[in-house]
Parts: C-alpha cells; structure tokens; sequence
C-alpha cells in the first residue's frame, strides 16, 4: 500500500470522550457556583445545543460540512468565505443561548453566570486536545516511510487547533479540512483532493477511519482501500462478515502491518 489517508475525530485525535469531558467539568464547576445538577445540566446542554444548531440559518453548511452542535460551542469560526462569518457573528449568541437556556431548566441565572459558563467550556474543551497513544507510535513509525494525509470533517480553526495542540502538526501532515473547501467527507471531492496531494491512485490507498458512512464508504466508492477502526468490544462481530469489503481494526498499530506487511 503506497499511502494512507487518515481521518482525525475519533482516530487519530480524541473528539467525543474530550468533548464529554469538558461538558461533565464545566457542569460541575457550574455545580459548585450556582447549586444546578451538574449530570442533569450536561445532558441538557448537548440536547439544547442540537436543536439551537439546527435552527441556525447555517445548519446547511454546517451539515455539508460536517460541523456538529457541540463544536459550535467553542469553534471561532475563523477562516474566509461568507458562511464562516456569518457562523463566527451568530456564534457568541449561540452558545449563550444553548447554555441559558439549559440552566434556566434549573434555575434563573443571571447574564454573567452564563457568560461565565459558555467562556470556561471552551477552556475546558481546548484543555482535552490529545492523540491517542496508538495515534502518535504509528504516525510516528510511517511518517517517514510512506506518503500520508489527514482528511477531516469540522469547522478550520476547531480541526487545526486540535492538530496543533495535540502534537500532530510536528509530523507535518498536509491536511484536508471540510470547512476550508466547502464539502465534506462522505462526498468524494476531500478524498480526491487528499489523493491528488498524495500522487497516488486510488488503488494505490488506504483510508483509516472510525466512521462507516464518513470513511469507509466513499473511500470503497473511489477504489481506495479502507480500514474501519472500532476501538471498543464489537470487533468480532465485525470480523465474522466474509463478504465485508473493507478491514476492520481495534488498535492503529494493525496499519503499519497492512501498510508495511
Ligand atoms: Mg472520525
């Protein structure tokens, strides 16, 4: 296999425990100066979150390009083009409203509490920006041996902030970020930029992500080979399809065996 197209949420970087996380310690700071439940305000931050996202007038773009509710809650939306100003003026009220109106489920607060509360999970969520150890060896061992890229779904700044400070940057991977070109993964268009970056054809290629839908299904479209990653314990089930098109791997370490064999 002559290079590997990797995807960052969930593969390379932590995106949904981090985000969990940062969630659980802003809920429990709020706890502590404000007597709300903090589980309760949790889960009510990320359903209201949802629903305030969809009603936004960018919801469109968010969905083409894959950003969800909660990184709305502490994306800058940096970057060119009308749609990311528009996201990055109604961003402050989107936050403040998702986080007013999860505490007023509890109690009334006042203004600066939820100013208070919408800056301090942002702290929290940049505070939790790491690569998965089994990230960093394997990037570490082919980055030197074989032609690779990130293709990621997000908003610019959330997805640059998290290869910068996660450490990432230092391997010096061209990266394809959904919201810098306007479409995002499962269409084929990142994944033939990433390939035209690479000077590979697709057969020449393998894609590793954690998403079926996102990853493994539009790389299968373009001849790519592709390797789905679950992490957790469903593994065998996965295996014990003979007619699966695609690999199925638990660890990164398993890349370097198909990249390397
Ligand atoms: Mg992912």
């Amino acid at each position: 296999m002559g290079a590997v197209i990797w995807d960052l949420d969930d593969t390379l970087v932590v995106e949904r425990a981090a985000a969990e996380a940062a969630m659980l310690a802003t809920c429990e700071w709020a706890a502590m100066t404000l007597s709300v439940n903090p589980v309760q305000l949790c889960d009510d931050v990320f359903g209201l979150a949802k629903s305030h996202w969809r009603a936004l007038p960018t919801i469109r773009y968010a969905r083409d390009v894959g950003i969800s509710s909660w990184e709305g809650l502490w994306a800058t939306f940096d970057g060119p083009g009308p749609e990311l100003a528009e996201l990055r003026s109604r961003a402050p009220s989107y936050r403040q409203s998702v986080w007013r109106a999860a505490v007023e489920r509890q109690l009334h607060p006042s203004a600066k509490a939820i100013s208070e509360l919408a800056d301090r999970f942002i702290v929290e969520r940049r505070a939790r920006i790491r690569m998965f150890d089994d990230a960093r060896s394997t990037i570490d061992h082919l980055c030197q041996r074989v032609p690779m890229v990130v293709v990621t779904n997000g908003a610019p700044d959330t997805q640059r902030a998290k290869v910068r400070h996660s450490g990432l940057d230092r391997f010096g991977l061209p990266t394809v970020i959904s919201g810098d070109i306007g479409v995002g993964k499962p269409d084929p268009e990142p994944f033939e930029r990433a390939l035209r970056m690479l000077g590979v054809s697709p057969a020449q290629a393998v894609a590793v992500g954690d998403s079926h839908s996102r990853d493994v299904e539009p790389a299968l479209e373009l001849g790519l080979a592709a390797l789905l990653l679950i992490r957790e314990s469903t593994r065998k089930e996965q295996q014990a399809d003979p007619h699966s098109r695609f690999g199925v791997i638990s660890t990164l370490h398993e890349v370097t065996q198909i990249v390397e064999p």
